[in-house]
């Protein structure tokens, strides 16, 4: 009995692998070999900044899509991208570099506790006790769910504060994904100023919890010439893209009317130069570092 039962058993693998031989044969598809060549041009990060699950899913869309632009992989910069370009024969396209900025200066600004949080470390379980121990609502949590998030080790945090290493920021958006209160903004390498809060509050509301915050007044939305300031989602926002291409001549009008300093230039040395002075230049990445961390 025990025989025949092992006998069929044998049978019975025999013939489904048979089925599987001639199935693999009839169902053969070929796949592109450049698949392959791509996605080991791509850095192997995984990281999910170009919008993909991964490195070969993004390998596997610049080579089959004619509109999909070979520069998304942040992870890898320009080198990798300029590859990509190469191997599908795509035309490069603009790329601005970015960096990750934290809109948030608490530390400045005095922020006191509300409670002591003696739960999860972690910011998004801080977050769902009323909104966390900080007596401002939108500041940095603080407990790190970014720092943890980051592929690229870019992150840190310091008394309560997540701090940034723009040189080792790939600008791939991870942190973004996790935090809680939105202050992690993705902002031009070259941007020449920026809002230091993520409130959304306004006046005395904001006063009473943080002597650096923003009471949108809204007299930085007045005083830009180039209409590049307004108020999204309830806070002052930026249009980056808009402000570069005005360049500086406005003088950074918005800084100046800002009366609790909240927007700042970040590269001082961009500001239109005195004649005597050597020209404007592009500022290098080093002028965020400053501001993070
Ligand atoms: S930036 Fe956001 S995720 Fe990072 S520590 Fe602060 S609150 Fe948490
Ligand atoms: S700081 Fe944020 S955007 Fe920069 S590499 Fe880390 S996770 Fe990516």
């Amino acid at each position: 009995m025990i025989i025949i039962s092992v006998l069929t058993l044998f049978a019975l693998g025999f013939i489904a692998a048979g089925i599987l031989a001639v199935a693999s044969r009839v169902l053969y598809v070929e796949e592109d070999p450049r698949i392959e060549v791509v996605t080991e041009a791509l850095p192997g990060a995984n990281c999910g900044g170009c919008g993909f699950a991964g490195c070969e899913s993004y390998a596997v869309a610049v080579l089959n899509d004619p509109l999909m632009p070979p520069n998304l992989c942040c992870a890898g910069g320009p080198d990798v991208s300029v590859r990509v370009a190469e191997l599908t024969g795509k035309a490069m396209g603009d790329a601005d570099p970015k960096v990750i900025f934290r809109r948030c200066v608490k530390d400045q600004g005095g922020v006191l506790k509300r409670f002591q949080y003696l739960g999860a470390q972690s910011c998004a379980a801080a977050n769902l006790v009323l909104g966390g121990p900080d007596a401002c609502k939108y500041s940095c949590l603080g407990f790190g769910d970014c720092v943890r998030a980051c592929p690229f080790d870019a992150m840190w945090l310091e008394n309560g504060l997540v701090r940034i290493a723009p040189d080792k920021c790939t600008s791939c958006g991870s942190c973004i994904r996790v935090c809680p209160n939105s202050i992690l903004e993705l902002i031009p390498r070259r941007a020449r100023v920026m809002v230091f809060c993520s409130t959304q509050d306004k006046g005395k509301a904001v006063k009473d919890v943080c002597e650096a915050g923003c009471v949108n007044c809204g007299a930085c939305i007045k005083k830009c010439p180039a209409k590049c300031i307004s108020t999204v989602n309830g806070r002052i926002a930026i249009d980056q893209a808009a402000c570069l291409a005005y360049g500086p001549e406005c003088g950074e009008a918005c800084v100046k009317a800002c009366p609790r300093d909240i927007l700042r230039c970040l590269a001082p040395d961009a500001v239109a130069p005195a004649p005597h002075k050597e020209p404007a230049h592009i500022p290098d990445e080093t002028h965020v570092a400053d501001l993070n961390a």
